[in-house]
């Protein structure tokens, strides 16, 4: 059993017009240990249906009220989450795997954006524009899109759904919300404080169970007019391509393959805890996490040097033993990719540095990793490693780094180390990505717009922009003035 203050956190059924329904029957695991944390529905077509009407029906009657009123149910919502955040994080801990320490900084990470728009909703403006004669006046609306569907990966249990539906709240929408199998607790657990808080029948809704059967219906269902996702690019496709039929609005955050690229004159020091801070936060798992270490000839051997005692400190273990800085990785699969992306490595030349093998403990642990002579021809250069595995590619002039970083196509985020300023502007420009770091691997912020372009999304999350996504302009034409 999880140690919570508050029991009633850990909810074993779903939640649809304001009801927490269904029985539980799907396991949730604890990666760490293999163990069943609790279970949760199996739902599907029907239910997922009777959820899309609960939010349809309950979205005029939200939208209806001044931004104010939906904005404070916003905030008293960030208030129960900050108040229970040792309890949330115990329980994304116990269903991710990641260090408790690390769960916290997602739980307040997460509430931040609840946070910020429950203000930012006073802040969705209309405009009266010039007129194209002189009886008339140009009027220019921003309403909420409607229903939104959110579908989110296991990775950032809390912050994937906060980013999604604190704005689409916000704006006026009602939302229907298919967390990760792996990960539904954490989403369960947010929703009950939802419930708390006050926010109408129907507004949020939290279905698990059969993801094809969910996301089907979510992409064709009139009712719906947004579907937001964060996952792997070849499911963003796919929700993409269904969607088509209804002309839904899609809103993507895709995988990336982070390059981070560290020149001769960078401060050192700065750029290994960057490179450790991007590379190895969550074991790897996130999506912009940093996948290909660039280190220019002159500091290579240094960088690689000072990086190796870093990774070589790092304390592997469960994430709930104090002190331990990598938990498990979510699945056995993800170890075997893992070992795929280290064998092709080796058998192409690179070199192990630091671990590379399973860690003693078994089963989902894996060493912190480094290596060395990483080439374009690497599975590992191409693709999400989505592991514990820091691999080095040494290069020499900045148009060379530039072609390489931009050889994928992915373009989430971008890390670039250097004091030259002039180096600073080039480089950010011409990097394909939708974000880029300089001298520093921790860029995400619910004050920044978070997203990609090329194969990683179309959208942006966070800042004023990410309200824009759940918003639709009207234009009213008033002539005879
Ligand atoms: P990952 O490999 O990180 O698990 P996925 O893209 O498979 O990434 O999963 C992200 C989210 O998409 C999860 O909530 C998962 O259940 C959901 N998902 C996966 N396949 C489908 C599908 N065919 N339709 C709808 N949702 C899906």
């Amino acid at each position: 059993m999880l140690n919570l203050n508050d029991s009633g956190l850990l909810k074993q059924q779903a939640y649809m017009n304001g009801q927490f329904t269904g029985h539980p029957c799907l396991p949730v695991i604890n990666p760490a240990n293999g163990q069943r944390i609790a279970a949760v529905p199996d739902f599907g077509a029907r239910e997922t249906e009777t959820a899309v009407e609960a939010a349809g029906a309950a979205f005029r009657p939200w939208a209806s009220r001044t931004a104010k009123d939906r904005g404070s149910v916003l905030r008293h919502w960030f208030e129960l989450i900050m108040a229970n955040r040792e309890d949330l994080a115990t329980i994304l801990t116990a269903e991710q795997g990641k260090p408790y320490a690390e769960a916290l900084g997602e739980i307040d990470y997460a509430a931040s954006y609840v946070e910020y728009y429950a203000e930012e909703a006073k802040r969705i403006s209309g405009e009266i524009l010039p007129a194209h004669r002189a009886d008339a006046r140009i009027t220019v609306f921003r309403q909420p899109i409607g229903v939104v569907a959110a579908i989110t990966p296991w990775n950032f249990p809390a912050a994937m759904i906060t980013r999604k539906i604190a704005p689409a709240l916000a704006a006026g929408c009602t939302v229907v919300v298919k967390p990760a199998p792996e990960t539904p607790l954490t989403a369960l657990a947010l929703v009950e404080l939802a419930h708390r808080a006050g926010f109408p029948v129907g507004g949020i809704n939290v279905l698990t169970g059969n993801a094809v059967e969910i996301g089907r219906v979510l992409t064709s269902h009139p009712k719906v007019r947004l579907v937001g996702f964060t996952g792997s690019t070849a499911v963003g496709k796919l929700l993409m391509a269904q969607s088509a039929t209804t002309v839904k609005k899609v809103a993507l955050e895709l995988g990336g393959n982070a390059p981070f690229i560290v020149f001769d004159d960078a401060d050192l020091d700065a750029a290994v805890e960057g490179a450790m801070a991007s590379k190895f936060r969550n074991m790897g798992q996130t999506c912009v996490c940093t996948n290909r270490i660039y280190a220019q000839a002159g500091i290579h051997d240094r960088f690689v040097d000072r990086l190796a005692r870093e990774v070589a400190r790092l304390s592997v273990g469960d994430g709930f033993e104090k002190d331990v800085t990598q938990g498990p990785l979510i699945t056995e699969n993800a170890v075997l990719k893992v070992e795929d992306h280290i064998a092709d490595a080796l058998a192409k030349g690179a070199r192990v540095v630091v671990g590379g093998q399973r860690h003693s403990l078994g089963r989902t642990f894996f060493q912190p990793t480094l290596m060395t002579g990483a080439t374009g021809d690497m599975t590992l250069a191409r693709e999400e490693t989505f592991g514990p595995v820091a691999a080095v590619f040494r290069f020499g002039t900045e148009d060379e780094v530039i072609a390489a970083a931009n050889e994928t196509e992915t373009g989430l985020a971008a890390y670039v180390y250097t004091r030259d300023l002039g180096r600073v502007f080039r480089v950010m420009e011409q990097l394909e990505y939708g974000m880029v770091g300089v001298n520093t691997g921790i860029i995400s912020t619910e004050l920044a717009p978070f997203g990609g372009v090329k194969q990683s999304g179309n959208s942006r999350e966070g800042s004023r922009h990410g309200i824009d996504e759940f918003t639709e302009l009207k234009y009213g034409c008033i002539a005879g003035l």
